[in-house]
């Protein structure tokens, strides 16, 4: 491309010069002919000139000779008259006859007749003189004398009688009748034939001559000097003689100066005489050379004026040709940008035709591609993409369509999007250009728009069963709750969990816990309608949003009772987990929504609360939620922040229950807590203890409980009746769960400077099933060190007792359950053996609890219990008390 551009600058800079050169050439050869040819004319001119002259000259030298010669021919006539008897020749030749025709010609001077030996016979000047002045010299007498024909005979000059003029001797023999000899002179002053060979002319550059043509100057007329005084010219003519003769004459130098020159030289009729006018090249073409001067500046003039033409023409187009190249390589750095952009690109001008577009854009549009060329008009590219994005409409509608995009173009606010048939989905954004045309982008959003709805997803859905999560829930319900307001019509929310899953999730593991989860989650989605919603909040808790249900209350409650129950049945369906068959149940909570304006959360939470007590009715229930249930939570919420103020304010109390060994000794307490309320009154644990639990406050309360235990263990120490005697501490599984519980209990103990195997803690099965390693862990830790364990409440756990081999436990304690009904319920009778017949075998203790009658006590005896607690021996009471009963009991015998 670029060597391309430089070769057209190299052959546009050659075409430059070689115009510049011809136009040159041509003016200078045109001056130069010109120039040639007015020269040619110059000379031409000059030449006639000169010629003209020279034949002037040549008339006016004859018709001057021809005069003195006539005049001097006609003394021969005079003198040829018979002569009157004793007149001598002198005394004819003296007269007045004579005199008069001497003095015919004003020219001449000194007219004298000489006879033939060049004495003077008479000199018609002064007539006296004997020796008159302006007598030829002897030698140009004997010349005339000797002419073969006598005729007129010029000397050369001489200087004349005043000295001053010069003068031409003439002479001309004269022939008597009686045969002599005589000879006519004159003088004829050099300055007269002067005139006459110029003719009366004006002295111009021409030089004139009469000259012999042996080449002795008679006469020489220099226009600049005047009279020229020397007596030859370079050289002769050698003519021939031709009188009248045309002037072959030499060219190339003027006679006077032989300055090359045009020369005209004419023959006279008197033998070897010659006229000629000169003239010097340089005077011939003075004009020429003024006019080849100017002419010359002028050319040069023209010719520079040419060459710095082209000079700027080359420079100009050299400017072009880095500007085109400038240009030409943006453009291909614009192509190549616009090749590798990821954005389909288009330019239109200001009338709306394509002007730029890229690759991209092609890809977008494969259909359009064939029709693609600068100039077309942009709807023109519509009409053919609109049957592409409305394939059934109808030419009206598709008109419409593309009458929309255009008007949106000369809007431009807002970037819109097109779907492709290929699935894909463009953003095309318009933007005025400052000339007034428009930048189109087309920017492929498809994957924004998959990750906005990813994300939507994510930020809306449960990812494990791609149920609805908390945030879609509570929108749902708020939109429900608007709709139920207008229509009347009223909504209910289930709140489900499902009984027990924790258990599961710990025992079989999470990837089966998910598996449980996924199943109710579609079991749910299968016992609602359509456009009932069903979410899931996290764990195992569940929602369902009924829609448009009864206007009446009640109905509205018994048909959301009729749908809650289908739940449950499906939810009580065995499910298969991994190989597992599964039961499982679950808690539902219900409350109706549509009577007042309510917030989501307060009916969710309503809802909650109602699951919350069918879980306390042991689950697998519906309930429904009442305002009382609210009472009972508010009540709770007051609790917890009563219950805070109980430890900084001293109102915790520990009670004993003693324990008593088969001979009715008191061997040991269980520690029960008290909350002696400046309001309430003492309250018992079954009040406080699960909201402490759930609140965190069992924490400190649990740790308080240990070290008070702990330290009463320690004060037994200094008294013998006391210091065998064991203490029983209940563990919350909060607690328990606490990761410095170990080295808590350890500083516990230490303070107290307690021996460790008085102490014993108490947990509940199914604490301990809640992490099995953990729990085995935490207890090997304390019971190397001497601390003891019981599994409370033992026989409600529902797992198998595989487990309790793996536990370092010391005791198992039967629950208050089993013992309430001996000797009335069988079952719980062979319970209780089973208990007891297995603790024997793993050889621990056991101790019964809530034994209330001696029956109870009888029938634990018979079958091996060691242990017993119950109000049929002894009610929790205060420590001091405890303290007495056992000083009395042991000062009874
Ligand atoms: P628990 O560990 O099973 O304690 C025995 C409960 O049975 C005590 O109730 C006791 O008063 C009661 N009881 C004993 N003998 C009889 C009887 O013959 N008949 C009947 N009907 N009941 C009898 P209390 O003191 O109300 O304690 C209730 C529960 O509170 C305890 O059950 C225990 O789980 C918890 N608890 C008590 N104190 C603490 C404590 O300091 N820490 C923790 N974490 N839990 C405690
Ligand atoms: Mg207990
Ligand atoms: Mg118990």
């Amino acid at each position: 491309m670029r060597s391309a551009l430089h070769l057209h600058g190299r052959r546009l800079y050659l075409a430059i010069w070689v115009l510049v050169g011809l136009l040159i050439a041509g003016l200078a050869g045109s001056v130069l002919v010109l120039l040639y040819k007015q020269r040619s004319a110059d000379l031409a001119d000059s030449r006639a000139g000169v010629a003209r002259l020279a034949r002037g000259a040549e008339v006016g030298m004859n018709r001057t000779l021809l005069a003195v010669d006539v005049l001097l021919a006609t003394f021969e006539e005079l003198l040829g008259e018979p002569r009157p008897a004793g007149q001598s020749l002198y005394e004819q030749a003296r007269a007045p006859a004579l005199a008069a025709v001497a003095r015919q010609n004003l020219m001449l001077r000194h007219v004298m007749l000489l006879d033939d030996a060049g004495r003077p016979i008479v000199a018609f000047d002064e007539p006296g003189g004997a020796a008159p002045s302006g007598l030829p010299a002897p030698e140009f007498v004997r010349q005339a004398l000797a002419q073969a024909l006598p005729g007129l005979l010029l000397g050369n000059p001489v200087p004349g009688a005043d000295g001053v003029q010069q003068v031409l001797p003439v002479a001309r023999p004269l022939r008597l009748p009686d045969g002599r000899r005589l000879l006519a002179t004159a003088q004829i002053p050099v300055e007269a034939l002067a005139a006459v060979l110029m003719q009366g002319l004006a002295p111009s550059q021409v030089e004139l001559t009469l000259e012999r043509s042996t080449g002795e100057l008679l006469i020489g007329l220099d226009p600049e000097r005047g009279l020229d005084e020397r007596s030859h010219v370079q050289e002769g003519l050698a003519l021939q003689d031709a009188p009248g003769a045309p002037a072959s004459a030499p060219q190339g130098y003027t006679r006077l100066r032989a300055r090359p020159g045009l020369v005209s030289a004419r023959a006279l009729m008197y033998d070897g005489l010659w006229v000629t006018a000169s003239l010097p090249r340089t005077a011939a073409l003075a004009d020429w050379a003024a006019l080849a001067r100017l002419s010359t500046a002028a050319t040069l003039l023209l010719i520079a004026s040419l060459v710095l033409a082209g000079a700027l023409a080359t420079l100009h187009t050299r400017q072009m040709d880095l500007a085109r190249g400038a240009l030409a390589r943006s453009k291909a750095l614009l192509d190549q940008a616009l090749g590798v952009m990821v954005s389909g690109f288009v330019l239109l001008d200001r009338d709306g035709l394509l002007v730029q577009w890229n690759t991209r854009f092609e890809e977008f549009f494969p259909w359009l591609a064939p029709l693609l060329e600068p100039g077309l008009p942009f709807r023109r590219l519509l009409q053919a993409t609109v049957h592409y994005h409305l394939p059934g409409a109808s030419a009206e509608a598709k008109a419409a369509w593309v009458e929309e995009r255009l008007r949106h173009q000369q809007a431009a606010d807002s970037p819109l999007e097109q779907h492709l048939p290929t699935g894909r989905i463009v953003q095309i954004t318009e933007r005025p250009t400052p000339d007034g045309g428009v930048v189109i982008l087309y920017h492929d959003v498809t994957e924004l728009h998959q990750a906005a709805a990813d994300v939507e997803h994510l930020a809306f859905y449960d990812p494990l069963t791609g149920l609805a999560n908390r945030r879609l829930l509570l929108q749902r319900i708020e939109q429900a709750g608007a709709d139920a307001l207008r229509t009347g019509l009223h909504g209910a929310v289930l709140f489900i969990d499902l009984d027990r899953f924790k258990t599961l999730n710990d025992t079989l593991g999470h990837e089966v816990g998910d598996l449980l989860l996924g199943q109710v989650a579609r079991r749910l989605q299968g016992a609602v309608r359509a456009g009932d919603v069903v979410a899931r909040l996290g764990g195992d808790e569940f929602v369902i949003v009924l829609l448009r249900l009864d206007r009446h209350p009640d109905t509205a409650q018994a048909q959301a009772r009729g749908v809650a129950e289908k739940v449950l049945a499906s939810l009580n369906q065995p499910y298969a987990l991994d190989g597992h068959v599964h039961h499982s149940s679950a808690s539902i909570g219900a409350a109706l929504f549509g009577q007042e304006p309510q917030t989501a959360t307060d009916v969710l939470k309503q809802a909650d609360i109602a699951m919350y007590e069918a879980k306390s009715e042991h689950g697998n229930a519906v309930c429904f939620f009442a305002p009382s249930m609210q009472q009972a939570l508010s009540e709770r919420a007051q609790l917890v922040a009563d219950l805070k103020q109980a430890l900084p304010e001293d109102q915790l109390r520990l009670y004993l229950q003693p324990q008593f060994d088969g001979a009715g000794r008191v061997v040991g307490a269980e520690v029960l807590l008290r909350w002696q309320h400046p309001q309430r009154g003492l309250v018992g644990p079954a009040q406080f203890i699960a909201v402490a639990e759930e609140s965190e406050l069992i924490v400190p309360i649990g740790r308080w409980v240990l070290a008070t235990a702990c330290a009463l263990l320690g004060r037994w120490q200094r008294e013998p009746q006391l210091r065998e005697l064991c203490l029983s501490v209940n563990v919350s599984a909060r607690q328990f769960r606490q990761d410095d519980f170990v080295p808590m209990v350890m500083g516990c103990m230490a303070e107290a400077g307690v021996r460790p195997h008085l102490l014993e803690l108490e947990l509940t099965e199914s604490l301990v099933l809640e992490n099995v390693a953990e729990s085995i862990d935490k207890m090997h830790q304390l019971r190397t060190r001497g601390v003891r364990f019981v599994v409370d409440d033992f026989g409600t756990g529902y797992s198998s007792l595989a487990y309790l081999t793996r536990l370092p436990l010391h005791r198992l304690k039967i629950d208050r359950s089993f013992v309430q009904y001996l000797g009335e319920r069988h079952s719980d009778e062979v319970v209780v053996q089973t208990i007891l017949g297995m603790a024997r075998n793993l050889e621990l203790d056991v101790v019964a609890e809530g034994v209330e009658t001696q029956q109870q006590h009888d029938f634990l005896a018979a079958h091996g219990c060691t242990t017993y607690q119950g109000f049929l021996l002894a009610r929790p009471m205060p420590v001091e008390q405890f303290e007495v009963l056992v000083r009395q009991g042991a000062a009874a015998p």
